[in-house]
């Protein structure tokens, strides 16, 4: 059943765990996240990114987003992930999705402020959800297809400056009404090039000053270990993509080469078949890590 943003990560802040936010640019990972979901009984977020349009557009995949959360058997909430503009969250609302994401946190803190709230107004009166973001999230050079170019620590004079400040996000919040909010504590879009390390506590020192759903941007690579600890600190929404999209991969890979061996025809339907096969194993294992406390 599709359901809110607002509505899906309140039970998980409840519920101690955190929701899995995949994005779903083919029907592959949409079946994979949905059968997973299900498998597991656990509520899910599928999402679309809007860089992610050169590979399919949201015209083309939200219908299908939407369609696939109504006839679920789990709460499914779909979510525009990177939103860039006003007229992109304006669109997705329009084709039925439930909560949108609008990212200015490139832009100076006022400018934020001030499209977030365009976008929350409008958002909330439809009954939509609103998830910002805050602070300067990493993103590598390889793969980091959501959020800006390549952005690492060198870009700032401290780790401090580009960590969302606990003071400007309790600002934040209570002037723009966000539902959710996607702090930077070290996490990275894309694959990690070195160790992550995360500031865990950074997200405690925020909670202590507004305690709202806060949402982990580049999930893969963390270990289970500071995944758990992030979410006992107040993270609910936990965006992961870029190693299921290489667990697919991986497995198309590993299809041709063993038709190769075989001297045997390679069939697209066949390599799109193993790699969805893939891909669900890895959403499934990253569930299992963010609602462990419920399963
Ligand atoms: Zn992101």
């Amino acid at each position: 059943m599709l359901v809110t943003l607002k509505e899906i990560l309140e039970n998980a802040k409840e519920g101690k765990y955190a929701v899995g936010a995949f994005n779903v640019p083919n029907l592959e990972s949409i079946r994979a996240v949905i059968e997973s979901a299900e498998e597991l009984n656990i509520p899910v977020i599928l999402q679309h990114a809007e860089c992610h349009d050169n590979l399919i557009s949201l015209d083309e995949v939200g219908p299908i987003m939407v369609e696939w959360a109504k006839k679920a058997t789990v709460p499914v909430c779909v979510h525009l992930d990177h939103g860039e503009s006003f007229e992109t969250c304006m669109k997705a609302i329009r084709l039925g999705f439930t909560s949108v994401m609008f990212d200015a946190s490139a832009k100076p803190f006022e400018e934020n402020v001030a499209g977030t709230k365009e976008v929350v107004k409008a958002a909330h009166a439809v009954g939509v959800s609103v998830e910002a973001e805050l602070g300067n999230m990493f993103t590598s050079s390889v793969g980091g297809g959501e959020g800006r170019g390549p952005v690492d620590a060198s870009n700032f004079n401290s780790l401090d400056d580009c960590y969302t400040n606990p003071d400007l996000a309790k600002q934040f919040v209570e002037e723009t009404g966000v539902d959710a909010l996607a702090i930077a504590f070290g996490t990275s879009h894309g694959v990690y090039l070195t160790e992550p390390q995360l500031d865990l506590n950074r997200i405690t020192q925020i909670k202590e000053k507004i305690d709202i759903p806060f949402v982990m941007h580049g999930g893969s690579g963390v270990s289970e270990e500071d995944f758990k600890q992030a979410i006992r600190n107040g993270i609910t929404k936990i965006n992961y993509y870029t190693y299921s999209s290489m667990a697919g991969g991986k497995a198309a890979q590993e299809w041709i080469a063993k038709c190769e061996a075989e001297n045997s025809p390679v069939f697209f339907h066949d390599v799109a078949m193993a790699a969805q096969k893939a891909i669900k194993e890895d959403v499934k294992a990253a569930m299992k890590v963010f609602a462990s406390s419920i399963l």
